[in-house]
């Protein structure tokens, strides 16, 4: 297994222990992969279909993948990466996804009200032109509602215009999966079980070095980056983020959430620290991988954007860890998450960046049309 530096979030809330659980030898619906997807379908299943007999396995002992690994952002996107999408996909599809991030961020608010949420926003701080302003004019006309405004913002204690959108928020997100499963009482979840083979109504798992047999009526196989495991057809190819925490720091920065480089880098506070991932843009090759490593390359970057971030460079590395998107044909934007593998199995993978906001409403128009 690969070298596995704890994230923020798994340091400071330790993941529950799962207690052993007996796999049954058919269920209704089987869900492999226990991130944000394979939960939140979990969840969606227990609130409209309670009749069915559901089971999610993991073959970590809490998630590999990227859903405890991430940068914890609820948000909907920023205009910056927004208008570079639109150059290639147009912009009726980036308001579509626009608009489906926003329904997942009401869904997790809704659905999770005790849930502590960081309501702070969210900053672009790539400079403003003409272009920018003309594309937010046809967004929001699109969208039928104002988004984005223009307003001050600080970075590294300079003073800039920028746009800002007040809607998204920051979230634990080790909290949110921990609720996500709370939510499930009479779902069985087996963890350190590994999905070996699904197809035609049959899994073959391997629990503690042996081989055994669950039989289902539908599967999904929301494995995200590592879903051509499984569904040998998946257009999903992974992509390592890399995230470091800052000791506590001072700093004149606005606390939105905040975007540079076209959303590559992105950055928030937690705990009076400095969380700031990003730099795989620059990096390409070398983190188009599903190993979990850390690198001294992206490391220095994320170091050097850090201190124009704060104004100086008084900081500390406290944490810094790897997590692993998925990705549809290598883009973060522009393709169905879902594949049907054959009548019986589907895979529900490759949110890239997005799978906070975008797996509730997933998850639900699945449990829907089930
Ligand atoms: C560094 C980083 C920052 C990010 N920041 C954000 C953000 O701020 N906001 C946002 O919306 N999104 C963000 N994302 C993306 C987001 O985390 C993902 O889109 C989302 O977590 C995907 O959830 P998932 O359930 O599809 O996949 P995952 O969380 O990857 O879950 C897949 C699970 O399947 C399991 N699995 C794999 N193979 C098998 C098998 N054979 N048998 C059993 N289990 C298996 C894995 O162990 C894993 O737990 C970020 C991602 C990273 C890496």
């Amino acid at each position: 297994m690969n070298q596995r530096h704890a994230s923020y979030w798994e340091a400071t809330l330790a993941p529950q222990t799962p207690a052993p659980v007996t796999l049954p030898i058919r269920v209704d619906v089987l869900i492999v992969g226990a991130g944000f997807m394979g939960r939140w379908l979990a969840y969606w299943l227990g609130k409209l279909r309670p009749a069915a007999k559901v089971l999610v396995l993991e073959r970590d002992g809490f998630s590999y993948g990227a859903s405890s690994r991430n940068a914890g952002f609820l948000t909907t996107g920023q205009v910056s990466e927004m208008l570079q999408d639109s150059r290639s996909l147009g912009l009726p599809a980036v308001a579509e996804v626009f608009l489906r991030r926003q329904q997942g961020l009401a869904m997790v608010r809704q659905q999770f009200p005790a849930l502590a949420i960081d309501p702070c926003g969210s900053t672009d701080f790539d400079p403003i032109n003409d272009e920018k302003r003309e594309f937010v004019t046809q967004l929001h006309a699109t969208l039928g509602q104002a988004v984005f405004a223009t307003r001050d913002a600080n970075l590294g204690g300079v003073r800039r215009p920028a746009f800002f959108q007040p809607h998204d928020a920051g979230v634990q997100p080790v909290d949110l999966l921990q609720q996500l499963r709370q939510a499930c009482p009479d779902t069985p979840f087996a963890f350190d079980v590994q999905v070996r083979h699904v197809a035609q109504g049959l899994a073959t798992v391997q629990v503690q070095g042996t081989s055994q047999e669950v039989r289902y009526g539908r599967a999904f196989v929301c494995t995200n980056a590592f879903a051509t495991q499984l569904d040998p057809g998946s257009r999903v190819v992974p992509g390592r983020g890399q995230v470091i925490v800052t000791s506590p720091v001072k700093t004149a920065t606005d606390r939105t959430l905040g975007y540079l480089n076209h959303g590559y880098d992105y950055f928030r506070f937690v705990d009076q620290r400095l969380l700031l991932g990003g730099g795989r843009n620059r990096f390409r090759a070398q983190e188009q991988t599903s190993r979990l490593e850390v690198t001294t390359e992206v490391l220095d970057h994320l170091k050097a954007t850090a201190a124009v971030i704060l104004g100086h460079a008084d900081f500390a590395v406290d944490y810094h860890w790897a997590g692993i998107m998925g990705f549809i044909d290598g883009a973060h934007l522009g393709g169905s998450p879902r594949r049907s593998i054959d009548e019986t199995a589907e895979a529900v993978a490759g949110f890239g960046g997005m799978g906070v906001a975008l797996a509730p409403v997933v998850a639900r128009e699945i449990a829907t049309e089930l």
